[in-house]
């Protein structure tokens, strides 16, 4: 499960582990006060392959990285003027993604 960064008007940040399908909180669950969702820091990575969120296990984490690796190849190859090669390089990749 996903731990999302909260701010309570009055106690500050806190963080609270919730399912994508939970509500956003509107209240610190401490005090009661206004709460508002922050960005997460954890988010930004393509990570859309199914399942990944379901658990949180070091080879996830791996697989993560390792998918990372490769859009980093996706980036140099675009960066080289390569186009086809970034085209390929990326399919490949997101390939790799939805089987993750
Ligand atoms: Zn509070």
């Amino acid at each position: 499960m996903p731990i999302y960064e909260y701010r309570c008007e009055k106690c500050g940040k806190f963080e609270k582990m919730q399912k994508f399908s939970d509500p956003i909180l509107e209240q610190c669950p401490e005090c009661g006060s206004r709460a508002e969702r922050l960005i997460s820091r954890n988010v930004g990575v393509v990570l859309k392959g199914s399942g990944f969120y379901k658990n949180d296990s070091q080879a996830v984490k791996d697989k993560a990285r390792a998918l990372n690796k490769e859009r980093q190849k996706d980036n140099q190859a675009i960066l080289d003027g390569d186009v086809g090669g970034f085209i390929k390089q990326s399919e490949e990749t997101s390939k790799k993604v939805s089987e993750a």
